[in-house]
């Protein structure tokens, strides 16, 4: 879709690369740290610093404590975070629950460590998408061993409520389930701290009664800072958890990311002003793609967070998203991604794509006034 972008000329809202600027202060620290040497193996673990860092996060924005010494592992990108999780917990047979639609690498890194991933639909009830408990349960099976959660949610900007995080806590102690949580989104929920008080907010499991010592928790730099191309991540948890993704990590990529470390770390300590910032650029831009997708007859759903926004294509009599992504360009001069990328389930709804507004404005405005104008064509 971004080789059509480029030879159509179309804007592309395909694919998440974020292009909204990243802190100024983090770019030069990262710059002058390549400067004075900061350029072979950190410790295997992470730096120092931005361990405390990420720790001292963990405990101002959710009130949990983690060791930085044992409990919080430095990786490369929240995908090698995943990777390590699944690579260290599972066992060939073993089965790992996801959310589906969902992120696509967890399908493939459950089967790198010979597991199965068991997709559990969300479901739509008006413009949003909710768990469905029962198939939750149902799911669930002696060889079940890991549930990937991923709140806020790509692909669909959904954010778990405090009753569907309570449910999901609920099934994972009742059968003895560790949970994988990715939240590198967990920054970007519109509305939130904006003063307006009735919108969602994140909330991360590890706070349930019972959960922080069977969870471990994945974030990254990437989103929050939009600093994608750099791949440092992190993961918190109990030690024996750490230990599991560290024992892998070792050999995947041992370290990673040394002029970045110390850098991240001064950053995330003032990350709150930074992502308040960004959430109204964000928000904004969520807005102005929505309201034009309604414009142009589309039908968006709610997305509260993150970068993407679900369509419902069928208004333009549309079935099948791939067909609908490919032509897209050519009619509309606008790129989007057929949510069937992430879907595991086979069978699952074909009338969906994404749409990225991680964009600058005047990028989503072009691309909602093509889109209005494509609709106002004629036959689609
Ligand atoms: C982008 C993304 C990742 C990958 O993060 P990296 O830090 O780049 O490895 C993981 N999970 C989700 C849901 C993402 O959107």
């Amino acid at each position: 879709m971004t080789e059509l972008a480029r030879s159509t000329g179309a804007v592309n809202l395909g694919q998440g690369v974020p292009e909204l600027g990243s802190p100024r202060a983090l770019l030069e620290d990262v710059a002058a740290a390549v400067l004075a040497g900061a350029n072979q193996y950190p410790p295997a673990h992470g730096t120092p610093a931005l361990r405390e860092a990420v720790a001292a996060h963990q405990r101002r924005r959710y009130g949990l404590e983690y060791d930085p010494l044992g409990e919080v592992l430095v990786t490369t990108g929240a995908t090698e975070a995943l990777a390590g999780a699944l690579l260290g917990l599972c066992d060939p047979g073993d089965e790992v629950l996801a959310f589906d639609p969902c992120y696509d690498a967890y399908a493939a890194v459950a089967r790198f460590a010979g597991a199965k991933l068991v997709p559990v639909s969300l479901v739509t009830e008006g413009d949003a998408f909710v768990l469905d408990v029962d198939a939750l349960r149902a799911a669930v099976t002696p060889r079940t061993r890991v549930l990937v959660l991923n709140t806020p949610h790509n692909p669909t900007g959904k954010v778990f409520t405090p009753a569907e995080l309570a449910a999901v806590a609920e099934v994972c102690r009742e059968h003895g389930l560790t949970v994988v949580t990715d939240e590198v989104y967990e920054h970007l929920v519109f509305g939130e701290g904006g003063g307006e008080g009735d919108g969602p907010v994140h909330r991360t499991i590890a706070t349930l009664p019972g959960m922080r010592e069977r969870t471990l928790t994945v974030s990254s730099a990437g989103k929050t800072f939009g600093v994608t191309g750099w791949k440092v991540g992190w993961v918190c948890g109990p030690a024996p958890l750490v230990a599991a993704v560290a024992g892998v990590k070792q050999f995947l990529t041992y370290t990673s990311g040394a002029p970045f470390q110390d850098a991240l770390a001064r950053a995330l300590g003032g990350v709150e002003e930074w992502a308040a910032e960004l959430r109204r650029t964000l928000g904004r831009n969520r807005d102005l793609l929505s309201d034009g997708l309604t414009r142009a007859g589309l039908r968006p759903y709610r997305a509260d967070a993150g970068y993407f926004v679900q369509v419902d294509i069928r208004a333009w009599g549309h079935e099948d998203g791939v067909r609908f992504c490919r032509e897209l360009p050519l009619r509309a001069g606008v790129v989007a991604i057929p949510t069937s990328a992430f879907f595991v389930r086979p069978g699952a709804p074909s009338h969906l794509v994404r749409f990225s507004f991680c964009k600058r404005e005047e990028a989503v405005l072009d691309a909602v006034e093509r889109l209005e104008r494509a609709a106002s064509a004629g036959p689609r």
